[in-house]
């Protein structure tokens, strides 16, 4: 039977597959694709050039004795293999993409237009400011929403990521902390279920990190953090709504804690999509937060688009901001690239020139778009969604935290499993033969075999539905007769499962002539 039978074929078994195994490697319609270098050879060429007017033997011995082996095909060769090659990238415009910790949402089309205007798309970033003094106004009107959305006083926009942003807020703690004669303040308190960035970048930084515990319910555990909070604390990094989905509760008196102990909060501001609009992060006594502009406030990011993670400050941090600094003046906006002057106490800079100026562009438009009514709505949405997959969910799934509501993410945890022969891992393979993106798997890492669903406020309930009827398929799969359609996943995907282990410590990283990528197509089986 057809498990997801909208406008797709019934799945075939695994015998069937081998049996009508294709002899070009291509399945369906979808091509099988060797590397550029592989199909095209010296001798093409995609375009006329004129024979060079000059004779090669001006140039002596250095005339190239090899040919130099780039690859060369005609366009539509050229077309194709990048056509093809776009067609094995999962998309979130090709369907739900329901990673969590990630917030991949739909990107409006409007952001994409206005980011390719020309006065925002072709400006050089080392051009005179009085050239271009109409990104400046973007990017100072985007500071402007980002503070009043936070409720912080100052923004730095330059940092690049949200990983990015987790340095350039802790620099701006450390140079607080030299200035006031606190710089034996040597450690970073992170809760267990923190995302890996926050202790990688602490110990980047060169602080000693130390765990926080967790309460059962998921959330920090107070009487831990009072405990840790002592004279050597720098900083807390607390992700609020926190990698379990779930709203740190006892927030306030978290940061009136850190506080009273000397030490500065650091709020990872990755989540802020599930409460954007509903709760100002300087409300509950922030001093640093990024914000990935590529989650909260679209942007295309999955496949590795850019990224930018401004970083709010509060009045205590602002004045160790990173330059440049975007300052109004009254011939217009200049910036401030050195840390001198007004800017003297600015740990430095993060990044040449002054961040992402596309997704700036793109995160302006989204909020202009929205509306102050709209990014509330986006958070209310996104959070009811994510209730709507757990508690649907929860029919044939363990939630790791059955009590109360989700934020923005369901988060699920393997018992309902036990005794099945069946892993995280098995039911997420599963999921490629029904046309969705696994779920984050295995992360948060206090959660056994967790799987991580965050569904985003742009999802129709059509969308939620076909997710869910799949899930709750292959749990019942999972846990009756038909656990091979697991444990073989996936069948359908032009690659089975690959030596993960094997691919992550000896990865093969460059190719030369003669090597080869693709494995032969399999024959029909005799
Ligand atoms: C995504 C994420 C980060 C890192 O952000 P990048 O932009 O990928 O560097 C940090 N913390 C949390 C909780 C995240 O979800």
């Amino acid at each position: 039977m057809a498990m997801q039978n909208i406008g797709r074929p019934s799945r075939p078994r695994a015998a069937d597959l081998e049996n009508h195994a294709s002899l070009t490697g291509g399945r369906g319609l979808l091509q099988d694709e060797p590397l550029i270098f592989e199909l095209g050879g010296w001798e093409k060429t995609g375009v006329d050039l004129p024979a060079p007017d000059r004779d090669a033997a001006d140039l002596g011995d250095l005339v190239r004795a090899e040919p130099i082996g780039l690859p060369g095909l005609s366009e539509p060769e050229a077309l194709r293999h990048y056509v093809r090659l776009s067609q094995k990238n999962h998309a979130i415009d090709l369907a739900l993409y329901p990673l969590g910790s990630c917030t991949m949402k739909h990107n409006p089309r409007l952001n994409e237009k206005a980011a390719r205007l020309a006065g925002f798309a072709d400006l050089h970033p080392l051009q005179p400011v009085s050239t271009a003094q109409g990104a400046l106004a973007l990017m100072d009107r985007l500071a402007h929403w980002l503070k009043t959305l936070t409720g912080m006083p100052a923004v730095a926009l330059s940092p690049k990521a949200g990983a990015h942003g987790e340095l350039c807020g802790l620099l701006a703690i450390k140079a607080a902390h030299d200035a006031a004669g606190q710089g034996h303040r040597r450690t970073v308190l992170t809760p267990t279920s923190a995302h890996g960035t926050n202790p990688a970048t602490a110990a980047f930084v060169g602080y000693q990190v130390a765990e926080i515990a967790q309460t059962a319910d998921g959330r920090v555990d107070l009487a831990d953090l009072a405990a840790k909070l002592g004279p050597d604390v720098a900083a807390i990094m607390v992700t609020n709504p926190n990698t379990c989905g779930l709203f740190e509760r006892d927030i306030l008196e978290i940061s009136r804690l850190t506080h009273e102990a000397g030490a500065y909060f650091y709020c990872d501001g990755a989540n802020f999509n599930a409460i954007v609009g509903r709760v100002r992060p300087g409300d509950l006594g922030v001093d640093a937060m990024h914000i990935n502009l590529h989650k909260t406030f679209s942007t295309p990011h999955g496949g590795g688009g850019p990224g930018a993670g401004p970083v709010v400050l509060s009045e205590a941090l602002a004045p160790f901001a990173p330059v440049p600094w975007l300052v109004a003046g009254p011939d217009g906006f200049g910036l401030i690239e050195e840390p001198a002057g007004e800017a003297a106490r600015a740990f430095g800079r993060m990044c040449a020139f002054q961040g992402q100026m596309g997704m700036f562009v793109r995160a302006y438009a989204y909020m202009l778009s929205h509306g102050a009514d709209g990014l509330r709505q986006v958070a209310e949405d996104a959070v009811l969604n994510a209730n709507y997959i757990k508690a649907r969910l929860s029919a044939e799934m363990t939630p790791a935290f059955p009590e109360g509501p989700c934020m923005h993410e369901a988060l699920f945890d393997d018992s309902w499993l036990e005794g099945a022969g069946i892993t995280t891992l098995d039911l997420a393979k599963a999921l490629i033969d029904e046309g969705f993106h696994p779920m984050t798997m295995y992360f948060p890492l206090v959660v056994h075999g967790a799987m991580l669903i965050e569904p985003t406020e742009t999802e129709p309930k059509r969308e939620l539905d076909r997710f869910c009827d799949a899930m709750l398929a292959l749990a019942r799969a999972a846990k009756g007769a038909d656990r091979e359609r697991l444990k073989g996943a996936p069948y359908l995907a032009p690659m089975r499962r690959l030596d993960e282990t094997l691919a992550a410590r000896k990865p093969k990283l460059t190719w030369r002539p003669g090597d080869s990528t693709v494995a032969p197509a399999p024959l029909a089986a005799e």
